[in-house]
């Protein structure tokens, strides 16, 4: 089954590690913007209407900045013109500064059961440094109002001065707020951006430091009843994303939104990162699409290989045999011979060991050839 992304792409102000396709200063063309979101989500509903979606996410940006009657308004189009599951998980992000007891009860209201909260980092200092626009008590305050929600954290790893202490911190903050899902994941500093700096200066933790930083937070994670299924993405049992895992096992999902790309019918496409044209384009009455490519078979059989390994259940040989009729060890045989003292293996399963898990991208460079 399917995905939907929808890509809500304002924000209050900038962060100083994001390079994501995000406008702070264009508030006020976000009810316009909705209504495009709205027009292609009919036009794309219409094309996709033999198709059945399972997920729903509202991502950004800064969904949670707008006015919440636009994402009730974007939804009931959404299940209008989409054939959803009985259960569908529909996702909307939330920014811990921008939340309050309405926002959440439209929410509701729109049929949105699962919220993504950034918490980021439980040091007030860390957040300000970041850029961020809330504080630590304001998560408190998001997470109160979530109170027995399926909700979601991210913490970052790897800002300057971090330590395991603030690692701990901002765990144990996520796990007392309630969240059921943590997503832990390392900063990346992209070139462009203010904290590419700090990164060039030398001042943020480097690579064997952030993977001592990621292990004791893994574990203190196990310890706290959260479960590892993807490198970056632990659950409580049962609460593991259903949006995330379709990414991962290479299931279609079309992208809504400025910006946002998609992949169905064997074909990735990618919309215009140019807001204004992102609008021009829809009340023109044309998709916005402005990269589209149909994935070769060598390609399809990459990412199913790299995908699958990213997760802890790993990749199956009889769903691989099942999607290209042939044996994946013999397809990659260079890339599987160098690799293999990296994997556990048990069944028709091959799965990244634990220890391993979290330098797939170093395990995974072998099968690019
Ligand atoms: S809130 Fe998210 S999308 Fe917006 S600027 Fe910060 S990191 Fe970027």
């Amino acid at each position: 089954m399917a995905g939907i992304y929808l890509h809500i792409p304002f924000c209050r102000q900038k962060c100083t590690y994001c390079d994501f396709v995000s406008f702070p200063n264009r508030l006020d063309v976000a009810e316009a913007y909705m209504a495009c979101l709205i027009r292609e989500a009919e036009r794309r509903g219409k094309e996709l209407e033999n198709n059945v979606f399972e997920s729903v996410y509202l991502g950004g940006g800064t969904p949670s900045v707008v006015d919440p009657d636009y994402i009730y308004a974007v939804m009931k189009q959404i299940t209008k013109s989409f054939r959803l599951t009985k259960d569908p998980e529909i996702t909307i992000e939330l920014n811990p500064g921008t939340v309050s007891e309405k926002k959440i009860e439209t929410y509701r209201r729109a049929g949105i059961n699962r919220f993504s909260v950034g918490l980021q980092t439980a040091i007030d200092a860390q957040l300000a440094e970041l850029g961020r626009i809330h504080n630590v008590q304001d998560f408190l305050y998001c997470a109160s109002l979530l109170k027995g929600e399926n909700f979601s954290a991210d913490i970052m790893l790897g800002l300057k001065g971090q330590t395991k202490e603030d690692v701990r911190k901002s765990i144990e903050v996520a796990a007392l707020g309630g969240a059921k899902h943590i997503s832990m994941y390392a900063l990346t500093p992209e070139d462009g951006t203010p904290i590419y700096t700090d990164y060039l200066n030398g001042e943020l933790p480097d690579g064997d430091e952030v993977a001592e930083l990621y292990d004791f937070g893994r574990k203190l994670l196990r310890q706290k009843g959260y479960f590892r299924y993807e490198v970056s993405n632990f659950a409580q049992k049962g609460y593991e994303s259903r949006h995330n895992l379709n990414y991962w096992r290479r299931g279609e999902y079309i992208g809504l939104g400025v910006s946002a790309s998609s992949f169905f019918f064997g074909k990735r496409f990618t919309n215009t990162f140019d807001l204004d044209e992102y609008m021009k384009c829809i009340l023109s009455g044309v998709f916005p699409v402005i990269e589209s490519e149909t994935v070769s078979e060598q390609d399809a059989k990459f990412e199913f290989v790299m995908l699958a390994l990213r997760t802890v259940r790993g990749l199956s040989a009889r769903e691989y045999r099942a999607a290209f009729h042939s044996d994946w060890k013999t397809d990659f045989s260079d890339g599987y011979a160098k690799t293999r003292k990296y994997f556990a293996e048990s069944g028709d399963r091959t799965r990244i060991r634990g220890e391993y898990l979290y330098v797939q991208n170093q395990i995974l460079a072998e099968y690019m050839n």
